[in-house]
């Protein structure tokens, strides 16, 4: 075998995992898919993580998990991984040609919001457009936000974004929430926020930050230019589990069903992070889960080598 753990994906999951089984003295390799890797990297400032009181750019985190990852011995390369499968003792890992031979495997592949595929959206991205409330919420206090969506993710995150902005409107395409009735309830009797029924959002507006939404009325098909200071997008998440579906048990929404010690449906396979089954998808708890497959894999190494402390 050529290594004793490789992690697959470089966000703040596998970083963490990396962090760990390196300091392990685990021969450890991370695979990822772009020398710029992670969620994190995509926003300016990360205000809710530990120990950076004044907040931290996402990038600049991330470099810093990488060097630490690194100073313990992990080797980071680039590489997408396409292909996963059981070999002899171990697992066989396939990226852009390559072949590597592992006894263990960490899946840290993460997950991307689903976009709305719109003119407008990926222009203006960090200026105005954002997936995520509990991150960008507070940059909009006293604003008007449009969000789009009508499940319990989007209406939970518009309650949330009452607390800073003074209205968010919901376009919402049916005429009544998916969402379950509590939050229904909640958010019908919120006077901050207003709904916009049967309609989609086919664009969003402004030059170089958002400055409205057009929406079109899907039983008229009349369009109106909304306006506002943000426009948040929350019509689910999708997994990066594209390339590990044929090898461990997902649940229907493709992510990686594990335990609490971040077991998989397979034995030397662990998991962490965002492309896990979980409530909460932040930077923490990314780590927390990266910490916790990294000492799973490195107990199964170790009784696998027959080296395990008793
Ligand atoms: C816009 C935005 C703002 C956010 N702001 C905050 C915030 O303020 N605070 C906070 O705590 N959280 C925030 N989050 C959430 C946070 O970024 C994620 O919860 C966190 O990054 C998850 O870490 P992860 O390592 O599990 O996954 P990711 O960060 O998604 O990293 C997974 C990595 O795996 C790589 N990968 C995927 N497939 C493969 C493959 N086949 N081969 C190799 N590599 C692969 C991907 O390229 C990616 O780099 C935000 C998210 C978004 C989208």
């Amino acid at each position: 075998m050529d290594y004793d753990v490789i992690i697959i994906g470089g966000g703040p999951a596998g970083l963490t995992a990396a962090i760990y089984t390196a300091r392990a003295r685990l021969k450890t390799l991370l695979l990822e898919s772009f020398s710029v890797p992670g969620q994190a990297v995509i926003t300016d400032h990360l205000e809710n993580y530990p120990g950076f009181p004044d907040g931290i750019n996402g990038f600049e985190l991330i470099e810093k998990f990488k060097k630490q990852a690194e100073n313990f011995g992990a080797e980071l390369k680039v590489g997408n991984v396409e292909r996963i499968e059981k070999d002899k003792n171990g697992w066989l890992v396939e990226a852009e040609g390559k072949t590597y031979t592992s006894l263990s495997l960490i899946i840290a592949s993460g997950a991307r919001p689903r976009r709305l595929g719109v003119p407008g959206e990926r222009e203006l991205q960090r200026k105005g457009v954002s997936y995520c409330a509990t991150c960008d919420g507070a940059l909009y206090k006293d604003k008007e936000i449009a969000l789009v969506g009508g499940g319990d993710t989007a209406i939970q995150e518009a309650l949330f974004l009452t607390r800073f902005a003074k209205k968010v409107r919901v376009v919402h395409r049916r005429d009544r929430l998916r969402a379950t009735k509590i939050l229904q309830e909640r958010a019908l009797s919120n006077e901050r926020i207003e709904f916009i029924w049967e309609s989609k959002a086919v664009e969003i507006l402004g030059k170089d930050r958002v400055s409205g939404v057009k929406i079109k009325n899907v039983k008229t098909g009349k369009e109106t230019d909304v306006s506002c200071d943000g426009v948040f997008i929350f019509v689910g998440y999708s997994p990066n589990t594209d390339f590990i579906k044929r090898v461990l048990k997902l649940d229907k929404d493709g992510y990686i069903v594990s335990d609490s010690d971040m077991n998989t449906s397979k034995k030397g396979i662990f998991a962490c992070g965002d492309c896990c089954k979980k409530l909460l998808r932040q930077v923490v708890t990314a780590c927390g889960d990266g910490a916790t497959a990294a000492f799973s894999a490195q107990k199964y190494v170790e009784d696998l080598k027959g080296a395990a402390y008793k």
